[in-house]
């Protein structure tokens, strides 16, 4: 049966992808979004496996220059590192962005606005509360009830939707994070980018008075127009299982400890962490995941794309990737429930039990990515890396890494 509306809850990557897909196919559908449309967006996100979906989603024409318009820097040249503290190489990756796929270093507010173009997005509408309803599902927002054929949950990690229907199931792990953005200048930026055009990893040593090490993470976030000034992110991490430090409640006394961190990298780290300005914003976090919960019965009405099914760490650079192909797959699910070629029933379970599936096996590569980037590496383990470095700088064939990685999107 034709549908009169599918309800999009939530502008994030995964609620536009589907509305783009919808959109192509003529299938009715609104989008709501609590935050007002200014929300700063405030990281770089690799983008890999999405591709190939993110062209199903828009089609051919719009996808012309989107892959150098959304990149930090404005090309699709990138490639990731793994680094030691000092400085050295450990692994070096020419245009690959992400541990399996090719890709681009995409800057986040350029794609939300790719992906919103054409796209009605109903802002500050906040949804509070789901339920099934008898023929179709009653939403209550802070703008008041809507009704719709289909309800897709693309509300991110504490998800609104997902709490109403199956509970908050958000877990918080031991790994946390201190991190600011800055601008830097050209020749400044130059020193890093030995190892990688956009990103890379460096990992830190391991002492006698801790357990595992701090990382640090650098990406750019935006390049100017004149090409003179990068703006960029680091990211300091580590394990409180293993390490665990007072976190101080004032920013003054978060940039006291990124600097005292800051310490134990090489030189140009080191300055770039400490030369902050002491009144940037240091942001703190816990890294956080949702494991796709069997219990989630869409009875033909709700469903969960996105991280609002399965948020995982950003350790494989993945959960965006993610959130795009279900978009994607579920959306042709919708559009032959919407030509009456299967029942509306079937099309989620059979949309659900492909995502939950690849969901959870995502979930944990990142969770396994995450713990074990804080242990610290033997030097064994380091010599190895340097390498398979070596055969990688010497093959075309880059999905070698698959082999190494895993692959979490089949
Ligand atoms: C630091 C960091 C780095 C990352 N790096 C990468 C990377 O390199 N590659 C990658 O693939 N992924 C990465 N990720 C993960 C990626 O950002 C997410 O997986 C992706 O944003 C998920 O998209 P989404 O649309 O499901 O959710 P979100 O992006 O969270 O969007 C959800 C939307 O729903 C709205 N919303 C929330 N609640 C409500 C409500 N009650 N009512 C209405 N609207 C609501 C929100 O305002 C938001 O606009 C990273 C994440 C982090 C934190």
């Amino acid at each position: 049966m034709p549908f009169n509306k599918i309800l999009i809850v939530g502008s994030g990557p995964a609620g536009l992808t589907l509305a783009q897909y919808l959109k192509r196919h003529d299938v009715p559908f609104q989008v709501v979004e609590k935050a007002p449309v200014s929300r700063l967006q405030g990281y770089s996100v690799s983008i890999h496996f999405a591709l190939p979906y993110l062209v199903l989603a828009l089609g051919e024409d719009k996808m012309k220059g989107f892959q150098e318009y959304v990149s930090v820097n404005h090309t699709t040249d990138t490639g990731v590192a793994l680094v030691n503290y000092d400085g050295q190489v450990l692994l070096k990756l020419d245009g690959i962005p992400a541990l399996s796929g090719k890709g681009i270093r995409a800057n986040r507010t350029r794609i939300r606005d790719r992906l919103m173009e054409g796209i009605n997005v109903e802002t500050d509408v906040e949804v509070t509360d789901v339920h099934f309803g008898d023929h179709q599902a009653v939403v209550k927002t802070s703008k008041g009830d809507i009704c719709a054929d289909i309800v897709v949950g693309a509300d991110g990690l504490r998800s609104a939707v997902r709490s109403s229907i199956i509970g908050n199931k958000v877990q918080e792990l031991s790994v946390v994070n201190l991190s600011a953005s800055r601008n830097i200048t050209r020749q400044e930026h130059e020193v890093f980018s030995k190892y990688s055009p956009t990103h890379f990893i460096m990992f830190g040593p391991k002492t006698s008075n801790r357990q595992g090490v701090v990382n640090f993470f650098y990406s750019i976030n935006d390049v100017s127009n004149d090409g003179e000034t990068y703006n960029v992110r680091w990211v300091l991490s580590w394990d409180q299982g293993l390490d665990l430090r007072e976190i101080p409640n004032t920013n003054d006394g978060l940039h006291k400890i990124a600097y005292e961190m800051a310490d134990q990298f090489y030189e140009p780290v080191k300055k770039l962490i400490q030369m902050t300005d002491p009144s940037t914003k240091i942001w703190f976090s816990h890294a956080s995941q949702c494991m796709p919960d069997y219990s989630l019965d869409n009875r033909g009405q709700i469903t969960l794309i996105g991280d609002a099914l399965h948020a995982m760490t950003a350790y494989r650079g993945e959960g965006l990737n993610h959130a795009v192909m279900d978009a994607v797959l579920l959306g042709e699910q919708i559009v032959l429930a919407h030509q009456g070629k299967r029942s509306v029933t079937e099309a989620l379970t059979t949309y659900q039990k492909q995502a939950m599936a690849r969901g959870r096996t995502a979930v944990k590569a990142s969770y396994e990515s995450a713990m074990g980037a804080h242990l610290g590496f033997s030097t064994l383990y380091k010599f190895s890396m340097r390498v398979l470095n070596l055969v990688v700088s010497n093959l075309q064939d880059y999905n070698i890494m698959e082999y190494f990685w895993g692959n979490t999107h089949k």
